[in-house]
């Protein structure tokens, strides 16, 4: 009897090591193009090198095995340079590095490592407004309430009257601001500072830099969505110029009428905020009783808005509430099936740091900024949060428990993002939905991409196991991504897919 126990042992082991070793031999490449699953991370709270407990860009240098090793095939970075705030989205340096975060040296290994792996650097161009304690502003201020002459002052919007969105600096004395005193807002019809923002982005680009998020674009000319269009053409037209496959995606935080709009500038993409958070479209799909019919409008809209463009699909950023709190802490399943339909999408996704472990933060900004946790039986893994935060609390587990857990939110992400990365028709494909194929719990869609087709079967019921029959039709193979981690079988033509599963077939 022990002598089969052994027998059985070996067995299973030699089985699992198989099954390891293939996952490892699996190479998948990654098209070269600006289709990606994007990961934002906020340097200060991710990863810390140098043991101030401040993360910097070594410390993501040294996570990025982690980040490919998860799928993400682009990294979109919130600003690091110079800056007096913690939040750093008030620049005093555009051609530099926060020294808190490291130096340009440690900025060119960062990049040099990340393509290596194929993952392109976004870098956040904050160029709606400086911080009040930019060089130029300081020079510009002074000269302004002295009367004497520079340059600088009509690099800002400076008013003898007071008007919404200005501040107040001494009697009939004022500046735009649009958000804060210590943000004041530039003068974005003056060709220096256009020229200016020509050179920052040509200055980065030469080192490597593979496309920009545009912060706060609603705000260029607030209230005027014709000069914000031509200004954002400006931009996307320049950046092509200096890099022809540059890729911009734009921050404009308003209604998807106002959005497609914007895509007549060009610009690559914009984040699609219907989508995203607790009451957006995705998550919505997880509460009505017709989920599949509000998917595939889901889906079809993320097209039309964008009007050929790339949709950015995402859940949530470090703006808004995290989304395993938005839909609720212990709906494990529920929080992992709303990534695996953003997935599910065209275009690119964004997955805010910490999203794919679950954590949480709601409320103030900093609680939203909170520290990555690594390993949570390892506290001296943990950054030092925002010194404002005022909840620091985890739900999960961190990335090292989760990374053993074949059932955790973090693998699921992780299987997701390969089925993105290893059928590329996901986010690229031309969709044709099957209505046969089609049930109010079942939606099936194929997508078409440079002569190939994929199909994808989506079971959203919470509960229930579905059948699908799939006989009439040519597809041989077929994956899945289980939510509970429920087995789905596809034999003699019928899809079998448990609760919260997503499915694709290839022929
Ligand atoms: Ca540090």
């Amino acid at each position: 009897m022990k002598q089969i126990k052994i027998i059985l042992l070996a067995i299973l082991l030699s089985l699992s090591l198989t099954g390891c070793s293939k996952n490892k031999e699996e190479k998948i490449e990654i098209i070269d193009d600006n289709y990606r699953n994007v990961y934002e991370i906020f340097v200060a709270s991710f990863k810390d090198s140098d043991g101030d407990r401040i993360g910097d860009l070594n410390g993501v240098t040294e996570e990025l095995d982690y980040i490919q090793d998860m799928g993400y095939t682009a990294i979109w970075f919130m600003p690091i340079h110079p800056s007096p705030s913690y939040h750093k989205y008030d620049v005093t340096d555009y051609y530099d590095i926060d020294s808190s975060f490291g130096t340009l040296e440690d900025f060119d290994k960062l990049i040099t490592e990340a393509h290596k792996r194929d993952i392109h650097i976004i870098l956040d161009l904050v160029v709606n407004h400086t911080s009040s304690s930019h060089p130029w502003f300081v020079d510009a201020k002074k000269a302004y309430l002295s009367g004497q002459h520079s340059d600088y002052v009509d690099w800002y919007n400076f008013s003898t009257s007071a008007k919404s969105g200005f501040t107040k600096i001494s009697e009939g004395k004022y500046y735009e601001a649009r958000f804060v005193d210590s943000m004041p807002d530039l003068n974005l019809d003056n060709e220096e500072v256009r020229n200016e923002i020509r050179n920052i982005m040509q200055f980065w680009i030469e080192r490597g830099v593979d496309g920009f998020r545009l912060d706060a674009t609603t705000s260029y000319y607030t209230g005027d969505n014709a000069a914000n269009t031509e200004f954002l053409k400006w931009i996307n037209d320049t950046a092509k110029e200096l890099k022809e496959d540059c890729y911009i995606v734009g921050e404009a935080w308003t209604d998807d009428n106002t959005i497609t709009g914007y895509y007549d500038s060009g610009v690559d993409s914009f984040f699609h905020f219907s989508m995203s958070q607790s009451e957006g479209t995705i998550v919505k799909t997880l509460k009505v009783s017709a989920p599949s019919s509000n998917f595939k409008n889901a889906l079809q809209k993320a097209l039309s808005i964008t009007k050929g463009h790339i949709p950015a699909i995402f859940l949530d950023n470090h703006d808004v509430n995290r989304i395993a709190g938005g839909i609720g802490r212990s709906q494990r399943e529920r929080i992992k099936f709303a990534y695996g339909l953003a997935g599910m999408f065209n275009g690119c996704v964004y997955t805010y740091y910490g999203t794919e472990i679950g954590m949480v933060g709601s409320g103030k900004d900093e609680n939203k900024r909170i520290a990555m946790l690594w390993d949570s039986e390892d506290e001296s893994t943990l950054c030092k949060n925002p010194s404002g935060a005022t909840s620091a609390d985890y739900v999960y587990e961190g990335v090292k428990q989760q990374q053993a857990d074949a059932d955790s939110i973090l693998n699921y992400h992780k299987a997701i993002n390969r089925l993105r990365n290893k059928y590329p028709q996901i986010a690229r494909g031309e969709m044709n939905f099957l209505t046969a194929q089609t049930s109010q719990y079942v939606l099936s869609v194929e997508k078409s991409w440079e002569d190939t087709t994929i199909l994808i079967v989506i079971n959203f019921n919470e509960e229930e196991s579905e059948s699908v029959d799939l006989s009439e039709l040519e597809y041989k193979s077929m994956e899945y991504v289980s939510a509970y981690n429920e087995e789905a079988t596809f034999k003699d033509g019928e899809l079998i897919l448990p609760a919260y599963t997503i499915a694709v077939l290839s022929k």
